[in-house]
């Protein structure tokens, strides 16, 4: 619990059971707990391939309640005269399922929806069509199609507010309102001056994309009051960016907005509500500090905070208290997702192959005549004895390590000259590949009996060997795309708890990072959640040696806003399995048979919870298609190249039909690795 964390960053849904195996609890403490390692094992051995996203609604049922309870809190607590609504902004995550279980949960708190184009318009009106009075906040750069879809809202009886976040979007909208006949009702984001230090504090500050200055905002107010129309001007927006660490910048953030929301209603505009955006942060370190990955305030301060500030400008000011919306995407729905994945394979360790090996291949590269490399007849001999005599050399050191601190250090100092030497010797064609392999491998086995003798006597080890140091961790390469399924790894290097979600009762050994499935240098995660007291993120992540034959699972957690919009294609890898598990009475799809994967439709699981239906990821057509290729010309493209090889006698009619079958079920199979 301690090396990974988990109390900090998952609590109350996600906890290490005695058994060592990774547990989820979609309703907190108290509900009903998940074996998370039997369940992924359950559909694997079902037939459902790694990976897969499990998608968990009750959680973002239980963070919605949560925000509610904070924010009801606030307004009991400060008798504040407004109440709070929240509106999931729904770029963070478009899923149907996620949007579906946020408007369900939240309907009776009038929760709604925020929106920043016009195909999430499309989407909002769609599922808030049949709830009039439904709160649609309307952000995003605007044309007039834009507007005259929000004046269809209106006419559906839906709560839309047009929000301004550039200043010529109030000539569109007035001409559009004008033309439609309707008395439109708008807000104003403003670029607030308060800045917060993260990754996404350039989202405000005077230089900020969005938002308008406050002379725009005067601007607006004027233009609005020379046509009589100052009482459609009803909410200020602003977002000073994501995952704010420090409660100190909601506090400075709320004192502005909260004075130019009163200068606004002294205006004359008919100011109802307030729209803090997003930024209410979640612990993805688990270190609960103002670190970038963390934050050092609960849901709680942040709803007191906003509130608070708000209730005491209105009472200074003499100005009825506004309803307060706030746009938390990373809050809300971080934690309903989480991302299964097995680990493929890992490079051999020196300690593996030691000492039978070594001392084999050693043997080879040692007696020509063992060597596999023959000379080639015709072919200039090779330029001998370098080799040799480095390898002699090397074994040397090996065999003469001691145990005391200064062997120690001399012997990896020599490892290091050797195997630097080697490679240039290599580089002037001097060594034979099998005598780099050699080099290669001795000086695996000279730092494994480094870090052996120091263990046993508690001698120092020498700098580059400390644990921290990366180039000593192992490389465990992953069933997943991290550009698919974790961009943010590599775009902004946030760093997501992940861990094995089985035999969490065993000490880890080896220090690892993870490559995933891509042909791509970048394709990997080298940045972990640091064990409990350390702040900085961890270079390797503690895992256990794979055990032949079974198979290693690893979990990574909080994924559930961005990683899915933002994931591509690279490489062709497509979208993942999803598994929507729900508490039993909410279940769509209940199925009476024993298999949990029937037909994309559920089965109890025997704990209050079922799968509810899997959604299937993509196949390789559908990426293909995608990037134009259509699957059926493919197919026709290789009957035709089958039938000439037919014809000109390369292939019999069999294996020509063993092809096209094969390739026809390859391209209705998923993009990831079989194992
Ligand atoms: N509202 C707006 C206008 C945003 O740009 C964003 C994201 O940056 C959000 C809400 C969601 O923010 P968060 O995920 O921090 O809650």
């Amino acid at each position: 619990r301690k090396l990974y964390a988990i109390d900090g960053w998952g609590a109350p849904y996600f906890s290490i059971s005695e058994q060592g195996r990774l547990c989820v609890k979609p309703q907190g403490d108290g509900g009903p707990v998940i074996d998370l390692y039997s369940l992924a094992s359950t559909l694997k051995d079902e037939g459902l391939e790694m990976p897969f996203l499990f998608r968990f609604p009750d959680i973002v049922d239980h963070r919605l309640h949560l925000l509610q309870g904070c924010f009801d809190r606030a307004v009991a607590r400060y008798e504040y005269q407004g109440c709070y609504r929240g509106v999931f902004p729904v770029k963070c995550n478009h899923d149907r399922e996620l949007i579906t279980t946020i408007l369900d949960c939240g309907a009776k708190f009038g929760w709604g929806l925020e929106v920043g184009s016009k195909p999430e318009l499309l989407m909002a009106m769609s599922l808030l069509g049949q709830a009039p009075g439904s709160l649609l906040i309307c952000n995003g750069y605007k044309d007039q199609d834009y507007i005259e879809l929000v004046v269809q809202c209106w006419r559906l009886g839906i709560e839309a507010v047009v929000v301004l976040e550039q200043f010529k979007e109030l000539g569109v909208l007035l001409r559009v309102a004008r033309r439609m006949g309707v008395r439109p009702v708008l807000g104003v984001r403003a670029k607030l001056s308060t800045r917060h230090e993260g990754h996404w504090g350039s989202t405000s500050g005077e230089k900020a994309k969005f938002g308008l200055r406050p002379r725009e905002i005067v601007a607006v107010v004027r233009q609005l009051a020379a046509l009589g129309m100052t009482d459609c001007l009803q909410l200020l927006h602003f977002h000073i960016g994501s995952q704010i660490t420090n409660i100190r910048v909601v506090k400075e953030a709320m004192s502005e907005a909260a004075y130019l929301y009163a200068e606004l209603v002294d205006m004359g505009a008919g100011m109802r509500v307030i729209d803090c955006g997003g930024g209410l942060g979640i612990d993805y370190d688990g270190s609960n500090t103002d670190a970038p990955a963390s934050l050092s305030y609960t849901m709680q301060n942040y709803a007191n905070d906003v509130v608070c500030s708000l209730r005491d400008v209105c009472l200074e000011r003499n100005i009825p208290m506004p309803t307060v919306v706030s746009e938390s995407g990373r809050a809300l729905a971080s934690h309903h997702a989480v991302m299964v994945f097995d680990v493929v394979a890992r490079p051999p360790t020196a300690a593996e192959m030691e000492p039978h090996n070594t001392k084999e291949v050693m043997a080879a590269a040692l007696k020509p005549e063992l060597s596999v490399t023959a000379p080639q007849p015709g072919r200039p001999a090779r330029a001998g004895g370098k080799g040799r005599f480095l390898l002699c050399s090397f074994c040397e050191v090996l065999d003469g390590l001691e145990s005391t601190a200064c062997s120690l250090r001399e012997a990896y100092s020599d490892a290091v000259y050797f195997k630097e030497e080697a490679l240039r010797a290599f580089k002037l064609g001097v060594l034979s590949l099998e005598e780099r392999a050699a080099v290669d491998l001795l000086f695996d086995a000279t730092c494994n009996r480094i870090l052996h003798l120091a263990a046993a006597a508690q001698l120092p080890l020498p700098e580059a060997l400390q644990p921290s140091t990366r180039p000593h961790s192992a490389t465990y390469h992953v069933n997943l795309s991290i550009f698919r399924s974790a961009p943010d790894t590599w775009a902004i290097e946030q760093v997501f708890p992940i861990l094995p979600i089985h035999r969490l009762d065993e000490e880890p050994t080896v220090a690892a990072t993870l490559a995933d499935l891509t042909c791509d240098s970048d394709g990997k995660i080298d940045r972990f959640i640091s064990p409990v007291g350390e702040n900085e993120a961890a270079p390797v992540l503690p895992l256990h040696d794979l055990r032949s034959g079974e198979p290693y699972l690893l979990a990574m957690f909080l994924t559930g806003v961005y990683q899915e919009v933002m994931g591509s294609a690279h490489n062709m890898f497509g979208s993942t399995h999803c598994v929507v598990v729900r508490a039993a009475e909410c279940c769509v799809n209940p199925m009476p048979d024993d298999t949990l994967i029937h037909d994309g439709e559920g089965k109890i699981l025997g704990n209050g919870f079922v799968v509810d239906h899997i959604l299937r990821g993509e196949t390789m057509a559908d990426v293909l298609t995608r990037a134009q290729h259509s699957g059926s010309e493919m197919l026709l493209a290789m009957r035709a190249a089958a039938g000439t090889a037919v014809l000109d006698g390369r292939m019999t009619q069999e294996a020509a039909e063993a092809l096209v079958q094969t390739f026809t079920h390859q391209m209705h199979s998923y993009t990831y690795l079989s194992l």
